[in-house]
């Protein structure tokens, strides 16, 4: 509490993963979008508004920006098309899903719709978006993948027709030939509104050279983001399939309802996975009931961004360099 207030804030991050060249050119790109999205989630909160209005306002600059691995700026299937994943939950456990949302701009507020608009949790497929899109008065627009993407898809198609390997994924090598955390960008946020309800939001295009038709942690309830009131609220980045394996965002919010603080229950749920799934993996961001700040990571690096009202200014920070 700061002055007997909720400490309302927000917190984003623009994806977990290993320093690449590219990236350390991109540091002063990259953290002024993420400052841009927490002063515009920032100036929601202030005016009273909710932690969701926040997070799908602050997730919304992300994926337009094309920067990261969203919306825009989606990372490629195996295939070369953008199949996109987001989320949005509730502290009240109100939430919604969408995976291969690639026929509107904004896949979070497509998530939105189908947490306000209809009884499911989680709608897949693009045909099936496009269907609900109509349904409820959503507007289309397909996403197509950046200039920078293409290349990118263009490098790794030429590897693997040369080496018969796909990074990242050992498996998917022999079926058509590990990845991808090294071409980190998804985007996340958790906020905390002025009536202390917490909300998490994810937008992600995934990982690279994803086989067609796979989901990752950002649709999945639990894996990729979660919030419960009596708790705290969180969201994970990093390699989903390893992710989704120990419900690190459950369990991070799990750590909370022991009585852990939200940096603490960040560090907790990061050491699991760790332990269980190896380091590189993941990173996450939090916010516990009482307004604490939560960022953890085994990644190089997880560039983040958040302010609170207990804060003057918005802190950049998770570059790893
Ligand atoms: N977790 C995302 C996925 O596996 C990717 C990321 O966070 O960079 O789809």
């Amino acid at each position: 509490l700061v002055h007997g207030k909720p400490n309302f804030g927000l917190v984003v991050h623009g994806g977990a993963g290993s320093i690449r060249r590219e990236l350390k050119k991109e540091v002063g790109k990259r953290s002024a979008y993420l400052r841009k999205s927490v002063a515009a989630g920032y100036e929601v909160l202030r005016k009273g508004r909710s932690s969701t209005d926040a997070v799908e306002r602050a997730i919304t600059v992300l994926e337009d920006c094309g920067v990261f691995n969203a919306g825009s700026g989606s990372c490629l299937t195996v295939e070369g098309k953008i199949e996109p994943d987001a989320a949005l939950m509730n502290g009240d456990q109100s939430c919604g899903a969408v995976a291969h949302a690639s026929i509107v701009k904004n896949p979070i507020s497509l998530a939105r719709s189908v947490m306000e608009k209809s009884d499911h949790v989680l709608i897949a497929g693009t045909r099936e978006l496009e269907e609900f899109a109509r349904a409820v008065g959503f507007p289309l627009s397909q996403l197509e993948p950046t200039a920078y993407r293409r290349l990118e898809w263009k490098r790794r198609l030429g590897e693997l027709k040369s080496s018969g390997k796909i990074a990242g994924w050992p498996r998917n090598s022999t079926l058509v030939s590990k990845s991808y955390i090294k071409s980190p960008g998804t985007v996340g946020a958790v906020a905390m509104d002025s009536n202390g309800k917490l909300c998490a939001g994810v937008s992600t295009g995934g990982r690279f050279m994803k086989l067609p038709g796979r989901i990752g942690d950002s649709a999945i309830v639990g894996a990729g983001l979660y919030a419960d009131y009596d708790v705290g609220a969180a969201v994970a980045t990093g390699e989903g399939e390893e992710i989704i394996k120990v419900c690190l965002c459950k369990a991070a919010c799990d750590f909370m309802k022991l009585g852990l603080d939200a940096q603490d229950a960040s560090d907790a749920a990061i050491n699991l996975i760790s332990q269980k799934r190896g380091r590189g993996t993941a990173g996450i961001i939090s916010i516990d009931r009482l307004g604490g700040l939560g960022v953890s990571r085994n990644t190089q690096m997880m560039p983040h961004s958040y302010r609170f009202s207990s804060m003057n200014k918005i802190e950049t920070n998770g570059f790893g360099l």
